[in-house]
């Protein structure tokens, strides 16, 4: 883990890590971005080919409809922190393994607390199953979960918006409950 306790550091970890078997197969490991003072952080659930291609989260149609999104609650996509579950590429966008996501566990731990945004946004069934465990999206979708020591809210993944009319007219309304509860 980084030494220098700062995003920075923690970026370099991230680019040269070989904790799990994916680093063999990615081109570039995609850490996340966004300001570390962020006041929102979202997180999706893996990079995909452009994200493996660039090095940077969501670059792909479902960073483009996210960027919408944001934009539609008043957030510039640059005022917020993205990252996934996981930093490098599942060959051929295969769902994350469990050990790859407890072998990536420690980054996700160690951006919320550099950034301690105000809220986690979790997108998706992944990133919900990951963080706070099992639960369906149809119940969680809209819903904020406190920690104790971090508030998450849980709406879906993007990349189910673009394909689900429905799912994408339920991400709209539960972006308003974010931003309402967004200082
Ligand atoms: N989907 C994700 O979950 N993360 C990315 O960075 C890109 C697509």
């Amino acid at each position: 883990m980084t030494e220098s306790g700062t995003l920075e550091g923690l970026r370099r970890d991230i680019v040269r890590c070989t904790k799990c078997p994916l680093y063999k197969t990615r081109r570039n490991a995609v850490p996340g971005e966004g300001p570390s003072d962020a006041r929102l952080m979202l997180v999706g659930e893996a990079p995909g080919a452009m994200e493996d291609e660039s090095g940077r989260p969501f670059v792909g149609r479902s960073g483009e409809l996210l960027t919408k999104l944001l934009e539609e609650i008043g957030l510039s996509r640059q005022e917020v922190f993205i990252t996934s579950i996981l930093k490098s590429r599942p060959p051929n966008n295969r769902p994350p393994r469990p050990e790859e996501v407890e072998a990536c566990r420690p980054y996700l731990e160690k951006q919320i607390e550099l950034i301690a945004p105000q809220i986690v946004v979790l997108l998706g069934a992944t990133a919900v199953s990951s963080v706070i465990g099992p639960w369906k999206m149809s119940e969680a979708h809209g819903h904020f979960y406190d920690s104790g020591s971090h508030l998450f809210f849980i709406t879906y993944h993007p990349a189910a918006a673009l394909r689900f009319p429905k799912t994408y007219e339920s991400m709209r309304e539960d972006l308003k409950i974010l931003r309402h509860e967004l200082k």
